[in-house]
C-alpha cells in the first residue's frame, strides 16, 4: 500500500472541512457530554427519534444527553428533523455530520430511521426486542464526515416478530409498520363481511351477497354489481376516514376463503369480459376510489381474484393487494411452476398499475415449530417484488417466540424490505455472531446444511407442511443426527454463556418438535426413548413460555399431553388394529388409496392433516371395519379432525352397527355431534359402548358430515371435509 497517497488524500480532506477543523464530532468524550440533541419541532417522530438516540448514547457511555424541544443547534450538536431534500421519498432519511453539527432529518418516519441506521452502521449497535442490545461500552462516541441518503425499497414494510406485542421500540429499528397504523381503523385485509355484516343487512337483503348455487349467500362475498353496496359501503367508509382523520388508506376486500364470489348475471359478465372474477371487483372498488380522491381504496388480488382484468385498470388510488399463498417456498417465484403461475399474475398487474401490494408468505401455518429454511430465497422475492411496482410489502413469516429462527428470520425480513440488495449472507453471519456468540458457526452450519437438503431432496416447502412432509428430505434420519449434533456443539460452545445459551436451547425447539413428530409416525420405534424424548421437550417447552406450535393457537404442551394420549401405548388392545376396512362410500380423491389402511394402522394423526388423516369431502361418508373373525367387542370409536382453516368440521352424527356375517346389521347407537366453531386445532371421539360384550365381525360406521361449510364459516356454500384417523374397538 502506497502510505503517501493516503496521508495526501487526508490533508487535503482537512484542509476542505475549513472551520470545522476535522471533520468529526463528538458527541460524548471521557463520558462527559459533548453535545445536545435538539430538535428541529417538537413532534412523536422527532421525540421518538431523540429519545432512542439519547438512551442507546446512555447505554454505551453512561452518558444522558439533554434533549432541547426547540432553538438552535450549535457546532457538535445533534440536530432531529426539519427539511428534507426532495429526493428523500416516504419514510427515506438523510444523516449529514458537514458543517459540524449532525442533522438527522427524514420524510414520515424516516428521522426514526435515520437515528437508527447512525446507531446500527456508526455505533455498532445491534437491538434484538424486549429490551436487548448487543452494544460495546465506551466513554468515548465520535463521528466521522457522514452524508448519506437512504429511501426505502417499499414505502409500507410490514412483517412479523413476538416483540411486536409489547415493545414500542422494535418497529421502529426493525423500520416496520402495523396495519393499525397506516390502514383506517385497522380495515386492512378481508373487510367485506366487517363494512357490510351479514348479521345487520343478511336477512333483509340477500341480494347484496353472492349468488351461486342457484341462491344468495348472506355471509359470502358482495354482489359487486348492486349500486346499493356502493352506497352503503362509502358512506361507511366516509365516517370510517372522518373518525380517523390521520390515516389515508382503507381495505375494502374480499372475505377469506375460494370460490364464494357472485355469479349473478351482472357481475359474472363483467368477470366473463375481463377473464377473471377480479373484473367486477376492480370495476366496484374503481368506482368507490371515484368518490375518495385524496384517500387510497386498498384491495386484495387473492385466490379467485389473483389474475388481473384484461380490460379495465386499477385508478393510481387503488391499492392492488397480491397473494403469493398459493406457491411453494423451497425456490424463489421464477424457479417452480407454482411461482411462476403468481409471477404471470404479478406482470399482468404491474403492466395496469404501479401501486401494488404483495403480501409474501414465508411461513408455514400448521408448524411454526418446524423448520422453514427459506432465509436464502427471500431475497431473490423481495428484489423481484422491487421491481414490478411493488410499492407496500407484508413478510408473513410468524416469527412467534420460540419459533424456527424467530429473530433472525425478522431480521433478514425487515433488512431486504428496506434493501432488497443487501448481502444475505454476510447479514445472517452478522446476527449468528452477535446473538448466538460463540455458537454462531454451528448454527450457520446447521441452517446452510438444511438449507442443501431441503433443495437436494427435490420436496416443495409449503405453508401447511408438518415435518412429517420433509422425514426422507432435510429430515431424513442421518441429517438429523448431523442437526442434533450441531445443536450439541452449539449448546456445549456457549455452555458459560447463559444469555446465548438460552437463544440457542430456545432455536432447537424447532427440532426437538420434528424428531417427536417423525417418531409418531414409524411402525418400529423405542417407546422409552420417545417417552424420554417427549418430557425433554415438554420441560424446554415449559421453559420457553410454551410456544404456540401453529397459526390455531394450539400450545406445545397441550401437544405433549395430547401426544401421551394419541401416540404412547397404552395396555388396552385395539381389535381393529390392521383390520380390513370396505368402503361403502368411498374417502375423496387421493384419500381412497390412504385409506385402505390409515384407519385401522393403529396411528392417530396430528394436527396438520397431511398424514394418517382419511378425508371426505362434501358428502358422507360410510365404511365397515372387517375384525376378521367373530369377536366380543364392548365399544367402538372413531376419531375426528376440526381444522376449520382447512375447511374440515366435526361431522353431524356418527352411527354405528354390527353383524355378523355383513349382510344383516343390528343398530349399535346413533350419537349426534355437537356444532364446533373454535378456531383451535380439535380431536373429538366418537364412541358406542356397551355393558355386555356384543358378538361381532363386521362394525359399520355410517357418517353423516356437514358437507357444506356453514354460514358462520368463510367457506361458506362451498363443500366442507370431514377427518377420521383411527377406529379403535376394545
Ligand atoms: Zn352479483
Amino acid at each position: 500500500m502506497n502510505t503517501g497517497i493516503i496521508k495526501t488524500v487526508l490533508l487535503a480532506g482537512a484542509l476542505l472541512a475549513g472551520g470545522s477543523s476535522y471533520a468529526q464530532i463528538d458527541i460524548v468524550k471521557d463520558g462527559k457530554s459533548k453535545s445536545k440533541i435538539v430538535l428541529a419541532e417538537k413532534n412523536e417522530i422527532n421525540n421518538a427519534a431523540a429519545e432512542i438516540f439519547q438512551d442507546v448514547v446512555y447505554k454505551i457511555t453512561g452518558c444522558r444527553l439533554e434533549i432541547k424541544n426547540r432553538g438552535k443547534a450549535s457546532d457538535g450538536d445533534i440536530l432531529i428533523g426539519g427539511a428534507v431534500s426532495s429526493d428523500i421519498s416516504e419514510d427515506g432519511f438523510s444523516i449529514s455530520t458537514e458543517g459540524g453539527r449532525l442533522v438527522i432529518a427524514g420524510k414520515d418516519n424516516g428521522t426514526v430511521y435515520g437515528v437508527v441506521t447512525l446507531l446500527e452502521d456508526y455505533l455498532r449497535v445491534d437491538y434484538w426486542g424486549n429490551g436487548e442490545f448487543s452494544l460495546e461500552k465506551s466513554g468515548d462516541i465520535s463521528l466521522p464526515l457522514i452524508n448519506k441518503t437512504e429511501n426505502p425499497a417499499f414505502r409500507y414494510r410490514q412483517t412479523q416478530n413476538y416483540a411486536l406485542a409489547n415493545d414500542p421500540l422494535y418497529k421502529w429499528w426493525y423500520r416496520i409498520e402495523q396495519p393499525s397504523e397506516v390502514f383506517a381503523a385497522n380495515y386492512w385485509v378481508h373487510t367485506f363481511n366487517r363494512l357490510l355484516p351479514d348479521s345487520q343487512y343478511g336477512k333483509e337483503h340477500p341480494e347484496y351477497y353472492a349468488y351461486f348455487d342457484g341462491k344468495r349467500h348472506p355471509g359470502a362475498q358482495w354482489c359487486l354489481t348492486n349500486p346499493e353496496i356502493l352506497d352503503i359501503a362509502t358512506q361507511k367508509i366516509d365516517s370510517i376516514f372522518k373518525a380517523n382523520p390521520g390515516q389515508r388508506i382503507i381495505s375494502v376486500s374480499q372475505n377469506d376463503g375460494n370460490n364464494t364470489n357472485c355469479q349473478c348475471p351482472e357481475c359474472k359478465k363483467l368477470d366473463d369480459e375481463a377473464g377473471s372474477p377480479s373484473g367486477s371487483l376492480i370495476y366496484f372498488i374503481n368506482k368507490l376510489a371515484e368518490r375518495f380522491p385524496d384517500k387510497e381504496i386498498s384491495t386484495l388480488a387473492y385466490l379467485y381474484t389473483m389474475n388481473p382484468p384484461k380490460n379495465i385498470k386499477p385508478l393510481p388510488n387503488v391499492v392492488v393487494m397480491l397473494c403469493d399463498i398459493d406457491c411453494t417456498r423451497e425456490v424463489s417465484l421464477t424457479e417452480n411452476a407454482s411461482g411462476q403461475y403468481f409471477m404471470k399474475a404479478l406482470k399482468g398487474w404491474s403492466d395496469i398499475t404501479d401501486n401494488i401490494f404483495v403480501w409474501d408468505y414465508g411461513i408455514n401455518f400448521d408448524g411454526y415449530l418446524s423448520p422453514f429454511p427459506n432465509l436464502y430465497i427471500m431475497q431473490d422475492n423481495m428484489r423481484i417484488f422491487r421491481d414490478h411496482n411493488v410499492k407496500m410489502h407484508f413478510s408473513q413469516i410468524a416469527s412467534n417466540y420460540g419459533g424456527d429462527f424467530a429473530e433472525l428470520r425478522s431480521y433478514i425480513a425487515s433488512k431486504l424490505m428496506w434493501n432488497p440488495d443487501r448481502d444475505v449472507d454476510s447479514l445472517i453471519r452478522h446476527f449468528l455472531k452477535s446473538y448466538y456468540h460463540d455458537a454462531a458457526d454451528y448454527l450457520y452450519r446447521y441452517i446452510n446444511l438444511q438449507q442443501g437438503a431441503l433443495w437436494g431432496s427435490g420436496l416443495r416447502l409449503w405453508i401447511y407442511d408438518s415435518p412429517i412432509s420433509h422425514k426422507n428430505g432435510m429430515l431424513r434420519p442421518a441429517l438429523m443426527e448431523r442437526y442434533k449434533d450441531l445443536f450439541d456443539k452449539a449448546e456445549e460452545s456457549v455452555a458459560d454463556d447463559a444469555v446465548a445459551l438460552e437463544r440457542v436451547r430456545r432455536t432447537r425447539l424447532p427440532l426437538l418438535y420434528s424428531e417427536l413428530e417423525i417418531i409418531r409416525t414409524l411402525p418400529e420405534k423405542d417407546y422409552d426413548d420417545v417417552a424420554r424424548k417427549l418430557d425433554y421437550f415438554e420441560s424446554e417447552a415449559r421453559h420457553f413460555d410454551n410456544p404456540a406450535i401453529n397459526e390455531r393457537n394450539n400450545r406445545a404442551l397441550d401437544y405433549c399431553k395430547l401426544y401421551r394420549e394419541r401416540y404412547m401405548p397404552t395396555d388396552e388392545v385395539n381389535l381393529a388394529k390392521g383390520a380390513k376396512v370396505i368402503y361403502i362410500t368411498e374417502p375423496t380423491r387421493n384419500y381412497a388409496e390412504l385409506g385402505k389402511t390409515a384407519l385401522t394402522d393403529g396411528l392417530f394423526g396430528g394436527a396438520s392433516y397431511v398424514e394418517s388423516w382419511v378425508g371426505w369431502e362434501g358428502k358422507d361418508g360410510s365404511f365397515v371395519i372387517d375384525l376378521g373373525e367373530e369377536k366380543e367387542i364392548n365399544s367402538v370409536e372413531t376419531d375426528f379432525l376440526h381444522q376449520i382453516g382447512h375447511w374440515v368440521l366435526f361431522p353431524l352424527k356418527v352411527v354405528y352397527s354390527y353383524s355378523t356375517d355383513n349382510k344383516s346389521y343390528t343398530e349399535w347407537d346413533t350419537i349426534e355431534m355437537e356444532e364446533e366453531r373454535s378456531n383451535m386445532v380439535l380431536f373429538r371421539s366418537v364412541k358406542a359402548e356397551s355393558d355386555a360384550p356384543l358378538k361381532a365381525r363386521y362394525i359399520k360406521v355410517d357418517v353423516t358430515g356437514t358437507k357444506v361449510c356453514p354460514s358462520w364459516h368463510y367457506g361458506v356454500g362451498n363443500a366442507s371435509w370431514f377427518f377420521i384417523d383411527e377406529v379403535t374397538v376394545k
